[in-house]
């Protein structure tokens, strides 16, 4: 039986682990992928504090996960299944999809979000054949080729610009009459010869034989169909939070989960921090900030509960 269980070790479980231990709670931190979350896909990071120059998304989390290492947590691979708590015990049984089953006092739902799929007609055929939701990943096998990127957010923005290093064109596609990400993002992209952006569309489907060949778009406000030549696919229109292994009366209609400013649930004891919670800003410093918060209060709780 640990005191705590840390699900997810992207910024915020990896945060609340450094939080953690150092207060003197046996913990363990569960993954399973391998550790970083979500910023291992991200090719730079420029807006987390303390790094005079943009940090490689992969470096910053691999100094996360090597400090919490040399603190003494314990990083565990493991798919939770399911985290309830006992109501006669007061402990949460944590069940991985391998069987194992782990007690806790405390339990804190760290585990972020994941890409949100179009559901368009030729999505799920050609992905990783054209189809991808990684510019970093998978930018390098544009180079000279013409791709497509749909969304309108920062990440949209962020990922077609890094696809100028690579693509000859991109069509940033985007089913409103204006960017949503934040300003110096969007001087960037506009600011760039190799990227059109293709306003108040959206994407209908999207073709070829073997690899992708074409994109079928259509105007919102013209109604106007047409089919644009591309050899890929970048999507990048938001998140859904990765919840499912959690108690439905936690979570609201976009099924995130819902916390107090302290990242407390309605179920004592269980608490949620970063990308998977109710009005979160999805940046990697707010998701360090929740995981701290979780985990001083993971303390309290399990110090004053008797738990
Ligand atoms: C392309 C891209 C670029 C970005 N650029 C920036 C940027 O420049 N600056 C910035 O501040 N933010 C950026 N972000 C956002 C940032 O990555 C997120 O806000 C941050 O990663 C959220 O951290 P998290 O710990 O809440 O979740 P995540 O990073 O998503 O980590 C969650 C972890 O939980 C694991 N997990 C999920 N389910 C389970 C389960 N059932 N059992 C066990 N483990 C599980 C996952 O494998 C993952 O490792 C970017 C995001 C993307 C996708």
């Amino acid at each position: 039986m640990k005191d705590l269980i840390i699900i997810g070790a992207g910024p915020a479980g990896l945060t609340a682990s450094i939080y953690g231990i150092r207060s003197g709670l046996d913990l363990i931190l569960v993954e399973k992928l391998s550790p970083g979350g979500q910023v291992v896909n991200t090719f730079e990071v420029e807006n987390y504090p303390g790094f005079i120059d943009p940090i490689p998304g992969w470096e910053l989390m691999s100094k996360m996960e090597g400090q919490a290492r040399r603190l003494g947590v314990e990083i565990v691979a493991g798919h939770v299944k399911s985290a309830e708590k006992d109501e006669d015990s007061s402990l949460f049984k944590v069940n991985f999809a391998d069987g194992t089953v782990i007690e806790a006092k405390s339990v804190i739902a760290a585990t972020g979000s994941s890409y949100r799929k179009l559901d368009i007609k030729g999505e799920k055929e050609f992905t990783g054949r054209g189809v991808s939701y990684c510019a970093t990943c998978d930018g390098a096998f544009f180079k000279d080729k013409r791709v497509a990127v749909i969304g309108g957010g920062n990440t949209a923005l962020e990922e077609a610009h890094f696809l100028t290093r690579f693509a000859s064109k991109i069509y940033l596609i985007h089913r409103r009459d204006r960017f949503r990400g934040v300003k110096i993002l969007q001087e960037r992209v506009l600011a760039s010869e190799k990227i059109e952006p293709v306003y108040d569309t959206i994407p209908e489907s999207i073709n070829g034989s073997e690899k992708v060949e074409t994109i079928s778009v259509k105007n919102k406000k013209s109604g106007k169909e047409s089919t644009i030549p591309v050899d890929g696919v970048f999507v990048f229109i938001g998140f859904d939070p990765n919840t499912d292994y959690l108690p439905e009366n936690i979570l609201n209609e976009k099924k995130e989960v819902i916390v107090d400013k302290r990242m407390k649930t309605k179920i004592e004891g269980l608490f949620a921090a970063g990308d998977l919670r109710s009005e979160s800003a999805r940046q990697i410093v707010m998701a360090a900030s929740d995981g701290a918060t979780a985990a001083l209060e993971a303390y309290d709780y399990i110090i004053n509960s008797g738990a």
